[in-house]
């Protein structure tokens, strides 16, 4: 499964959210035969959707698609060089398919803040020449092998152009998922850290959480990418209480959703995934898939007999389907469509698929 790492300066709040993650880990209760990592926290990636077709079809239970986040210990200035356990931290981060960097925005005079202050912009700033300095390295040491391949003909010439033009970005300060008309899937074999999609979390208090301005001018630093606000402290306080109190909680500060279900949607969305659903007595169920797959292989996310043995998809609109109340109702409306293998799956698609096995 793909997966976000969490990055961040020490004490800003990232064993806080992480904690708040894994005591909402929802592995045992879907996978019971799944391993359970100490470092991997999965969460459910919150749709209504699921329970309005668990009432409709009378399901005996509910299975919501999940992310999964790894911890990986504060990065430190001077991790590009090899500090420490720095290049074990980058180890890490490169097996990661996003990243979710942690940003303190939180003031509390009895935790110590790395550089002395809470300085948001500072922290980015930090984080990101580390990884910048990081990509540098690794695209620096492997330009020479890269240029006596593109001579013996071994490695397509767009390798290299792209390698230096990253070298040039980086050199200027630049992350490479912001670099414009970079081809990223040529440099795909250097697993570059400034590469990979990025959540920013800003870790605040109550007074910044109800302050739409604040967050705005938080979100402008970090923009194209997508911010994420929450209160690490008070996350970990609502996964302990139950849904009522858990939500009474929240909209006193100003919330009508949890950071951690804010964290799962964007996170699953930055991951470049999106789902389709399936309903029956047995279950109501959300099924992760690519943006743009096409039906047979959504079928063989379910099994992959399902995918080999492909005929047709009855794919029914969410939508529609509650609105009829019924299959047949969606049938008889001519509502129920039936798709073949070029189709590409929309949300909301409820699907019901025909194979031969
Ligand atoms: P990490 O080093 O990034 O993992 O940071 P921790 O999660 O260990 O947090 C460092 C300290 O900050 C701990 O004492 C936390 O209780 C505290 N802390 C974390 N999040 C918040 C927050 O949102 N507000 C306040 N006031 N304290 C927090």
């Amino acid at each position: 499964a793909l997966t976000i790492g969490i990055v961040g300066l020490p004490n800003v709040g990232k064993s806080t959210l992480f904690n708040a993650l894994t005591k909402n880990d929802v592995l045992a209760a879907n996978y019971p035969f799944a391993t359970i990592e100490p470092n991997v926290g999965v969460v459910n990636l919150p749709d209504p959707r699921l329970d309005q077709l668990a009432e409709l079809f009378h399901s005996e239970r509910v299975v919501p698609a999940t992310v999964s986040f790894v911890d990986i210990a504060g990065i430190v200035k001077g991790a590009s060089e090899g500090e420490g356990l720095g290049n074990q931290f980058l180890a890490n981060i490169r097996e990661a398919d996003a990243i979710a960097q942690v940003v303190r925005g939180f003031t509390d005079d009895d935790v110590v803040h790395v550089a002395g202050a809470v300085d948001p912009r500072g922290d980015l700033d930090t984080i990101n020449t580390e990884l910048i300095l990081a990509d540098l390295q690794t695209l620096e040491k492997a330009q020479p092998r890269i240029e006596k391949e593109v001579r013996g003909k071994k490695t397509d010439p767009s390798v290299l152009a792209a390698v230096n033009e990253a070298i040039a970005a980086l050199s200027e300060g630049e992350v490479l998922s912001h670099v414009p008309g970079l081809d990223l899937a040529a440099l795909r074999e250097f697993g570059l850290l400034t590469a990979k999609p990025v959540i920013y979390v800003f870790n605040v208090d109550e007074s910044v959480l109800t302050d739409a301005s604040r967050k705005a001018a938080l979100a402008e630093l970090v923009a194209p990418a997508t911010a994420v606000f929450l209160d690490a402290k008070i996350e970990s306080e609502l996964v302990d209480l139950p849904a009522d109190e858990a939500l009474e909680l929240l909209q006193s500060t100003g919330q009508d959703e949890s950071g951690l279900d804010q964290l799962a949607r964007v996170g699953f969305d930055t991951l470049g995934l999106q789902t389709y659903l399936t309903a029956g007595p047995k279950e109501s169920r959300a099924w992760t898939i690519h943006k743009g797959a096409k039906a047979p292989q959504a079928a063989g996310v379910i099994h992959t007999d399902f995918e080999k043995g492909f005929i047709k998809a009855e794919v029914i609109s969410f939508d529609d389907l509650v609105s009829l109340g019924s299959v047949a109702e969606a049938r008889a409306h001519g509502r129920a469509r039936l798709e073949g293998k070029d189709y590409v799956m929309a949300d909301g698609d409820v699907v019901e698929f025909r194979f031969n096995v």
